[in-house]
């Protein structure tokens, strides 16, 4: 009973604060003109930095890391001197040389890179290359997830091996594939796993795939370290390079660039 009293009171002060507070707000609106209260939903701060952003070439606050003349940003992934061609304005991997990684670590980026397979789609024997091994390459995100690279137009692979696919892990949505010897380009939005200190795994990768301008990987979860054998799986680790996959095969790069996010 005393309970009840108690609330009672409750909600007659409620009721006598509340009631003329209310009144007030809404006479004050009703006061206002549209354009007043439309301007109490604008926000006016921060104010996004402005650079600019041409047709065909990178954004002013990209990180270039090929221009077409030097391969100063990369190195051998194996350590030592990268050991790819560059020849009018291409990166061309130089097979058996290995793969290449750039000096810099990066997190979460947006990633532009621009790539050709070769013409030629037949092996020494004279035999056509098909699957994996018709010109194969690959993108690695922080060294350990790959978005493939494959010559996919009109050469049937797994569907999770070609090109647009996160290798082994998600089938591109469609094959938006340009004939060997023809630039396609990619765009990447990725965002990096988080480990917490005891190196577990709070929030897996996640990545968004351009291929053509065409979408064909929406936001999709990484589901670990690309794996050829196998399930894939997390090892704890910050941020990483970006490393360029020697498959055997002449395929070549050009217009690479990144921005952090
Ligand atoms: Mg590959």
């Amino acid at each position: 009973m005393r309970l009840k009293i108690i609330n009672l009171f409750s909600l007659l002060a409620i009721a006598t604060f509340s009631l003329p507070l209310m009144a007030a707000s809404s006479a004050s609106s009703a006061s206002k003109e549209p354009w007043q209260l439309a301007e109490e939903s604008e926000v006016w701060s921060p104010v996004p930095a402005v650079i600019t952003a041409n047709e065909n070439t990178a954004p002013s606050d990209a990180i270039i890391l090929f221009d077409g003349k030097s391969l100063h940003q990369w190195q051998s992934a194996e350590g030592g001197e990268a050991k790819w061609d560059i020849k009018n304005g291409a990166l061309t991997v130089a097979p058996k040389t290995g793969d290449i990684k750039t000096k810099d670590s990066f997190c979460d980026v947006q990633l532009h890179v621009e790539w050709t397979t070769p013409t030629k789609v037949n092996g020494d024997d004279g035999k056509e290359l098909t699957g994996q091994a018709r010109n194969n390459s690959g993108i690695f995100l922080q060294e350990q997830y790959e978005v493939q690279v494959l010559d996919s137009y009109n050469n049937k692979t797994y569907s999770n091996g070609q090109a647009g696919s996160i290798y082994k892990q998600h089938i591109p949505l469609v094959n938006p594939t340009r004939a060997p010897g023809v630039w396609q380009n990619y765009d990447i939005i990725f965002t990096a796993p988080k480990f917490n200190d005891a190196k577990k795994l709070v929030s897996p990768a996640r990545i968004t795939v351009l291929l053509n301008g065409v979408l064909v990987q929406n936001n999709v979860e990484i589901k670990g370290a690309t794996a050829w054998i196998g399930k894939p799986a997390y090892i704890a680790h910050g941020c990483a390079p970006l490393r360029l996959q020697d498959h055997g095969d002449a395929v070549s790069f050009r217009n690479i660039w990144l921005r952090k996010i």
